[in-house]
């Protein structure tokens, strides 16, 4: 159930509030994330206002809208029309469109840097590259762990992108927290209960990818998690699915998009890379990820597909990216949004 506070309510006066509740209640303070007070609180149960003094009553709003799910307070769009989530001066959720590409894993620093040097000159505003890869087989490339994580800062910054890796172990947080932008919990870690916890606390975005096979249900859950410790800093990433089809490895549910944007205020992305696995789709599935209303786009792309480490079947060419690109921005521009 929502509390809200009435206009003038000072943080002090919440936060004695929530004192006087805790021992009844699981309260959590939340400052600015609702339309109609600066300060709301969620409180997990039946409230009864009889617990409140004289003096607490007045500045007390109670909403009990039966439609808010009561595990999804704050990721719900009942609190707040939209987010945008700036990483590094890179805006999601407002009328551009960020295009966030990269290998799929940090190869070497020279391989990073010709990927990067013509990505950014095509208008890729971020760049992207694991250095944790979670393989299916043990005997697959495996990442270059926190070396590659220099190397993505050391080639960000030498173009100017923010960059985003994904971690796997919550071990490596203070690294990740040092030289990332954004860190990205993969589909395989969407319900890792512990890592989003710890991620709900700490001061950087967060690019939660839906697991392929989870519900959209459950990625908002997620993103509850994330935003119950305090952190709004988040994008959801619709990356595919596990369905009956098998002519692409995952099927990428791009109906999750408008779904996810009719319950939530966070932007939404759209990985088409990892989404179809084939990157003779790549193009066709990016136009309709930005029709649909997508927020970015992630994109894998490697100067030599054939011989990439990892996910060479689906990295398109920095050439192909370019001519998409273009291709891109004319469909952005027909739904009334941009691409810069
Ligand atoms: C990735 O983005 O490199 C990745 C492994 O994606 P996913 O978690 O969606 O499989
Ligand atoms: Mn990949």
């Amino acid at each position: 159930m929502y509390i809200t506070l009435k206009k003038g309510t000072t943080i002090e006066e919440a936060n004695r509030l929530k004192d006087d509740m805790s021992s009844t209640y699981d309260v959590t303070v939340i400052i600015d994330m609702f339309n109609n007070a600066d300060i709301g609180m969620i409180i997990i149960g039946d409230f009864d206002e009889g617990i409140l003094s004289n003096a607490m009553i007045d500045k007390v709003i109670v909403d009990d809208n039966n439609d808010i799910k009561n595990s999804q307070m704050l990721v719900s769009k009942n609190v707040r029309s939209s987010t945008i989530v700036d990483v590094g001066g890179v805006r999601f959720g407002d009328k551009n469109i960020p295009i966030i590409a990269g290998p799929c894993a940090i190869e070497s620093e020279n391989n990073l840097d010709n990927i990067a040097r013509s990505i950014k000159g095509c208008g890729a505003s971020m760049l992207r590259g694991g250095a944790f890869k979670p393989r299916t087989s043990p005997y697959s490339f495996q990442g270059l762990g926190l070396a590659g994580l220099d190397m993505l800062r050391t080639i960000g910054d030498k173009y100017n992108m923010p960059v985003v890796s994904e971690i796997m172990n919550i071990n490596e947080l203070d690294y990740f927290l040092d030289k990332v932008d954004m860190i990205q919990v993969g589909a395989r870690n969407m319900q890792n209960f512990e890592l989003l916890k710890v991620l709900g606390r700490v001061d950087k975005p967060i690019l939660l990818k839906r697991g392929f096979a989870n519900t959209i249900e459950e990625l908002l859950d997620s993103a509850e998690y994330i935003l119950r410790g305090g952190n709004s800093n988040i994008i959801l990433c619709e990356r595919g699915i596990r369905a009956i089809e098998n002519g692409t490895r995952n099927t990428l549910d791009l109906s999750a998009v408008p779904l996810l944007k009719s319950k939530t205020h966070l932007p939404v992305i759209v990985d088409p890379s990892h989404g179809t696995n084939l990157a003779t789709l790549v193009e066709p599935m990016s136009k309709a990820s930005v029709a649909v209303g997508a927020d970015g786009l992630m994109i894998e792309v490697h100067d030599n597909p054939k011989r990439a480490l990892s996910d060479g079947k689906q990295s398109i060419t920095q050439e192909q990216f370019c001519l998409m690109m273009t291709k891109l921005r004319k469909v952005a521009v027909a739904i009334d949004r941009e691409i810069r």
